[in-house]
């Protein structure tokens, strides 16, 4: 199961990629990535310090005019050069993230398609952009406003999903004509910076995309720097709060895309099998690491004991184990701190007796002993007031609750600081748009899991997160808009 030499000869130079070149930092740390399945080390990263975020800010402002001034069918082009060079690379971005973060490679394979698609979204944004004519009274006048990039955007990103998180934020961002720091943090810097390596390759220009792997001391220095117009920031709740402060200091424009612990209600009148199925998928994919897990099941009473045991057997059949095979469905977890953190919430639970542990539980041994594995686990009989219904635990653990009637799913759906998305489970139609509208979350997705087109606005409520990505809404996310008014 180890990671050979030849994976790891396709890992990138995991250095700054400023202004088109490989930037020497004299203030970087170097920090090992591990293999996740395995525990050992690859590579070391070159964790950026200040100098970088400095050089990165300075390449980026120089690049902004021109890229600003570029022809928008030009930089269509531009996207779609480098979306035909991702397509291309597709096996090569897929092998990166599965030694990254340690993915399983069926799962990751569906990454390199989806970015392709955004990246022909947002390029077929780039010339279509118009502004508005307003009505003007009562003056005579000409009164219209139009959408301008802010020019150097700073874009803050998770470890979990690499390739999808650069490519579905930095493709409207492109596309709306602003240059682009990402900051990967050091756990997964690779596919980011192959991402900026192909966008050389198609063309665009040096300092339009710059890439920084980095940790907080980087994120700090990048955030609080006043050449950044617009910060975009996906991650934790915490760090979100630290990042809103610094950006106070230059009045910076911050988007949010953070966690969430997101329902899944399931009716008695749902087709239970494919209810289960829909349910484990959409909260042990990525072993329960995306931020629209959906990891809260409300479960109606009368059908609450089967549907307990339909998802146990499904979970028994999951496919546990090596990332680099095909057929693995679920993977470990990122690495030893988020094992004990997760385990943490699993003891916790299981010393609150109004819950029982269904199955998993426990880090899983033998051969996976090495790795960062945490079995997959459904706890039921969970209160409504207990951490595992609350926190998010990003990690492979189902909290299963019981509901009545529709209100009382709808009441403790919406009892929650988070709002990112939700899943309905139901064969009634009226009732599947009663409660999608009821529900307090950003997205809601009925009878399925996790459709992620590029023209969906993705985004959360409440403390899941300000501001859109997807769609028009992710062009206007990176965009500002100007009014002009003119007397006749
Ligand atoms: P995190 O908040 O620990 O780190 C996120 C990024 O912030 C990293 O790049 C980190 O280096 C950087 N950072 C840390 N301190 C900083 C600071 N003071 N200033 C600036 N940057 C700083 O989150 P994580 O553990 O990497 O990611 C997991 C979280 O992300 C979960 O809560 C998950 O739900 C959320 N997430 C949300 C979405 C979404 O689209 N809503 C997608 C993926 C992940």
């Amino acid at each position: 199961m180890s990671v050979r030499d030849a994976d790891i000869a396709l890992l990138p130079a995991a250095t700054p990629l400023i202004g088109g070149k490989r930037f020497d930092d004299a203030s970087a740390d170097l920090v090992p990535h591990i293999y996740a399945a395995t525990g050992k080390r690859t590579v070391d990263v070159h964790s950026a310090g200040a100098d970088s975020v400095h050089a990165a800010v300075a390449d980026a402002r120089s690049a902004a005019p021109a890229w600003r001034a570029l022809s928008p069918d030009a930089r269509r082009r531009l996207l779609l050069k480098l979306a035909a060079l991702i397509e291309q690379h597709a096996d090569e971005l897929t092998d990166i993230q599965v030694i990254e973060t340690s993915t399983p490679r069926g799962m990751a394979g569906h990454y390199a398609p989806m970015v392709v698609d955004v990246l022909q979204y947002y390029a077929g944004w780039a010339d279509k952009v118009g502004g508005d004519i307003h009505p003007v009274w009562p003056a005579q006048a000409l009164d219209y406003s139009v959408l301008e990039p802010y020019g150097v955007v700073a874009v803050i990103l998770p470890w979990n999903s690499p390739l999808f998180s650069v490519g579905s934020i930095v493709a409207p961002a492109l596309a709306a004509g602003n240059c682009v720091v990402v900051k990967p943090p050091e756990l997964t810097p690779f596919t980011s910076l192959r991402f900026a390596e192909l966008a050389l390759e198609a063309g665009i220009p040096p300092g339009v995309l710059n890439v920084i792997p980095g940790g907080a001391v980087a994120g700090a220095e990048l955030v609080s720097h006043p050449g950044v117009d617009k910060i975009h920031f996906t991650g934790s709740g915490p760090t979100a709060q630290r990042i809103l402060a610094a950006a106070a200091a230059n009045f910076t424009p911050v988007g949010l895309e953070l966690g969430g612990k997101s329902p899944n209600l399931i009716f008695a009148d749902a087709d239970l099998e494919t209810a289960a199925q829909t349910a484990v998928i959409a909260s042990l994919q990525l072993s329960g690491q995306a931020c629209v897990a959906g990891t809260r099941l409300l479960v109606q009473d009368s059908v609450y004991d089967e549907m307990v045991e339909r998802c146990a057997a499904q979970i028994a059949q999951l496919p546990v184990g090596d990332p680099t095979d095909q057929s693995t469905f679920f993977g470990p977890l990122i690495n030893n701190v988020a094992c004990e953190r997760v385990l943490g919430f699993i003891e916790r639970a299981a010393a609150d007796n109004r819950s029982r542990i269904v199955t998993g539980g426990t880090r899983l041994g033998d051969e996976l002993a090495s790795g960062y594995y945490v079995a997959p686990t459904l706890i039921a009989d969970v209160a409504t007031d207990s951490e595992v219904a609350r926190e998010e635990v990003f990690g492979p653990v189902m909290s299963v609750l019981s509901f009545r009637d529709e209100a009382e799913a709808i009441a403790i759906a919406n009892d929650s600081v988070y709002g990112l998305g939700a899943y309905i489970q139901t064969t009634d139609l009226q009732r599947a748009h009663r409660v999608a509208s009821a529900i307090e979350s950003g997205m809601v997705w009925v009878n399925g899991a996790g459709g992620l087109p590029p023209s969906m606005p993705f985004g959360g409520y409440k403390h899941s997160g300000v501001g859109r990505l997807g769609g028009r809404a992710g062009l206007e996310e990176f965009s500002q808009r100007k009014n002009v008014w003119i007397a006749l």
